[in-house]
């Protein structure tokens, strides 16, 4: 963890304006949930500006659209970060947030990078907490639903050079939402994995949370669904190596040379991002001390040869949207390598999602990695 930053906006400045009860918004049935459809009443909003001392001060008013200046910095070269994390309702009515530190200091080192102002975590959480408290009948009432946050970091000043933004705009919107994927996880994912495309390189910005990371990946995506398949499987370099899979980190569960059960995940070497749900899998996979675990490079030969081996017991993804996500099939240079997660009497993959369920929904009383709301 990095130093936490002395210059921060104060959770004791924060001031709160609230929705007249006619603007108030009908809450959509969890059924209808499209991920990121449905936003809550109010939002959070920080301004950044150096000429007047830096942080200002904190508020919490209405979810209202923002005036920008049509030069801001985050409209021309994409200065802009941002964050994924979940609020929890568990069976005890309370709301939990998961490793909220963690997303607090991913988006201080994704902001860093853009040269965009940073915060101290603490206060941050603190009026995230209220705002979701404001907006407390917006986390469902179930446990197949969640309320996710989406917290922003833009550079707003509003001249056209490509140099550090002197303004800055923190927010967050929340919005309820189901499973990522429509449809039952029963049947496993399909990826596209096209060597001709890549998502992050060394000395790149794979590791940080950046707008810009996100919108050169939406054109491949759209090429995985037009040939029918659910997800990109991102690769990298001369000897295609697997780095992610759509937003997502990936995991896979083999039998080694040895013989032994082993999890495998690519290690955080810049091309990656640092999720909180990996690091998660990885501490609990430590702790249980059931297989072996370890970070090391994947390469497709590796996946090819381990599949004809019939060694892959299962791959899935996770992160915060899905959680864990197995994969069924990777479509590889006109080849179909089928994966057989799905087909394993006892997945990993399921125990790591009902643990990590388990955690978030309350039923691990007084986890460390809770914060109560
Ligand atoms: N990789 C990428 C590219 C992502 O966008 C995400 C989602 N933040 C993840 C991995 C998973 O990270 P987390 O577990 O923190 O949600």
């Amino acid at each position: 963890p990095q130093p936490e930053s002395d210059n921060s906006f104060k959770y004791a400045d924060l001031s709160v304006r609230l929705a007249p009860p006619h603007l108030l918004q009908p809450k959509p049935d969890v059924r209808d949930l499209v991920f990121g459809k449905y936003f809550t009443d109010h939002m959070f909003k920080v301004f950044f500006h150096e000429d007047l001392g830096g942080w200002q001060a904190p508020e919490i008013t209405p979810l209202e659209s923002l005036v920008l200046h049509p030069a801001s910095k985050a409209l021309h070269y994409a200065v802009q970060a941002f964050e994924g994390m979940k609020a929890y309702r568990g069976k005890d009515d309370k709301i939990r947030l998961f490793r909220p530190e963690l997303n607090m200091q991913r988006l201080n080192h994704s902001a860093k990078r853009l040269g965009l102002p940073t915060f101290n975590s603490t206060e941050f959480i603190k009026c995230l907490s209220r705002l979701i408290s404001i907006d407390q009948e917006w986390v469902p009432h179930c446990e197949t639903a969640s309320l996710y946050i989406r917290p922003t970091v833009i550079g707003v000043d509003p001249t056209l050079g490509v140099a550090t933004s002197r303004s800055a705009l923190l927010y967050a919107i929340l919005c309820p939402v189901g499973s990522y994927f429509h449809g039952p996880v029963s049947k496993g994912v399909s990826l596209l994995a096209d060597p001709s495309y890549t998502r992050a390189w060394p000395g790149g910005c794979g590791d940080s949370k950046l707008g810009s990371n996100y919108a050169p990946t939406i054109h491949v995506q759209e090429k995985a669904e037009e040939k029918g398949l659910q997800q990109v499987l991102w690769l990298y370099g001369g000897d295609m190596q697997l780095t992610e899979v759509g937003t997502m980190n990936i995991f896979m569960f083999i039998i080694n040379e040895e013989g032994e059960k082993e999890l495998i995940t690519p290690p955080l070497n810049g091309l990656i991002l640092p999720g909180i749900t990996r690091m998660s899998i990885l501490n609990l996979a430590h702790e249980w001390n059931q297989f072996k675990v370890t970070e090391r490079i994947i390469t497709m030969e590796e996946v090819c040869r381990l599949t004809s081996e019939k060694r892959i017991l299962e791959m899935f993804g996770a992160g915060t949207a899905c959680v864990v996500s197995p994969i069924s099939n990777i479509h590889f240079l006109n080849q179909f390598l089928h994966i057989p997660t799905m087909e394993q009497p006892s997945p990993i993959y399921d125990m790591i999602l009902k643990s990590l369920l388990n955690i978030q929904y309350g039923y691990v009383p007084n986890h460390p990695w809770i914060i109560k709301v």
